[in-house]
């Protein structure tokens, strides 16, 4: 099916390059990387060069890679190390627009495992309040987690600064970079994290593989507990195919990552000016100083995102609302709440989240749709009269 694709931030297309590293190793090799006959040992070796390529966009060293199944995973598995680690310690932190890999675990360790949990507020422009963050930690705090961009908004949070505040209180930290990863320069000796989430299919690498990076000298207690896989940090057999696969990817997304900041970010300017202009009574979410160059959440007065997403769908357009439909409700997500969004215009944000296979044409195309779209949507909204929201 022909579709013009915005929605990366939820799933991304998996690269050619990356199909093609990955074929041999669903059929000719398929040898265990664990086994003492050559057979096996070619896959060991691509896995060894997986795991550098990983490392190499990160600027970590190899052994700080574990690979897990995916974003969550990760997420999961970080908080759990902490807890597990500093067992007297019952205070962590958070943002309150984590992704729902941080968000529910946090509300799960508080609901029924008795953490007092601090979710950090931000500013109706999404911007982390970085004071009340530094207030909350203290000597009874296990981790700070921070997500390095937002994936409904593309706001950045000011990781760097955060990780060094952490460290001198000695709190570890941790970071979910799935959003940030092939987007922004992520570099892990700079920053100075604890740990680090990535995901593959948010990259152009397959859904079902993620890694979770663990600065060398943290002793990192094992979750998946059984061979000696991961230097026995995660045991089971390595998911050969994806691992492989998500190599690749690291290594083009260090290769892309110019082009996603001229022309990608260029793309989703124009966009953004074109709807705005275009369209009246449309608003930006987020920081538009600080975002993701891929990200564009955008809000139309007095109409439904649902609405208009069908709307596209017909037009083989696919993106996002605002809403938080993965609760099955049509309350704007929880993202634009804690931004304080006006009712109104949160109801109707979309989310277009752009890739380097993206072309100008596409973004023509979606403005000519949403155009009449948003018209025909306010011709029956009781909140839109005279050309304006009531
Ligand atoms: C997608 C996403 C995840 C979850 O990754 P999965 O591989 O889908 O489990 C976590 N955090 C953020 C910010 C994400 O966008």
């Amino acid at each position: 099916m022909d579709v013009i694709y915005t929605d990366n931030n939820a799933t991304t297309k998996v690269a050619d390059e990356v199909i093609q590293e990955m074929m041999p190793f669903f059929g000719e090799f398929y040898g265990n990387p664990s086994s003492m006959y050559t057979f096996g040992d070619e896959v060991g070796k691509k896995i060894t060069r997986a795991r550098q390529q990983v490392a190499d966009l990160i600027n970590a060293d190899p052994g700080e890679i574990i690979f897990t199944s995916c974003g969550t995973e990760s997420d999961n598995a970080a908080i759990n190390a902490a807890i597990t680690a500093f067992p007297e310690k019952k205070h962590l932190i958070t943002s309150v627009v984590e992704h729902p890999a941080i968000k529910n675990l946090y509300s799960y360790l508080a609901d029924k495992k008795g953490y007092e949990v601090t979710f950090v507020p931000v500013d109706k422009k999404g911007r982390l309040d970085t004071q009340a963050l530094y207030d909350a930690m203290s000597e009874n705090t296990a981790i700070v987690s921070l997500m390095w961009a937002n994936n409904e908004t593309g706001v950045i949070f000011p990781v760097e600064e955060v990780a060094v505040k952490a460290r001198e209180k000695g709190i570890l930290f941790h970071t979910d970079a799935v959003q940030a990863t092939g987007k922004i320069d992520i570099d892990v000796k700079k920053t100075g994290v604890d740990m680090l989430s990535l995901s593959g299919h948010k990259i152009h690498a397959p859904k079902g593989i993620g890694v979770l990076y663990v600065k060398q000298g943290f002793k990192f207690p094992p979750f998946l507990i059984g061979g000696h896989q991961e230097d026995g940090r995660r045991g089971g057999t390595e998911n050969t195919v994806s691992i492989i696969g998500l190599g690749k990817a690291c290594e083009l997304a260090r290769e892309n990552l110019e082009l996603m900041n001229t022309e990608v970010r260029e793309l989703r300017d124009y966009l953004e000016s074109r709807l705005l202009e275009e369209i009246p009574g449309t608003s930006v979410n987020g920081d538009r100083d600080n975002r993701l160059p891929n990200t564009l959440s955008i809000g139309f007065d007095a109409v439904e995102g649902e609405s208009i997403l069908m709307l596209l769908d017909r037009k083989g357009i696919c993106a996002s609302s605002g809403s938080a439909c993965t609760s099955g409700s049509l309350d704007p997500s929880h993202v634009l709440m804690a931004m304080d969004v006006p009712f109104k215009s949160a109801h109707g944000t979309i989310r277009f989240s752009l890739s380097h296979y993206n072309t100008k044409a596409e973004m023509d195309i979606i403005v000519e749709t949403m155009i009449p779209t948003i018209d025909k949507l306010r011709q029956m909204s009781p909140f839109w009269k005279d050309g304006k929201m009531v």
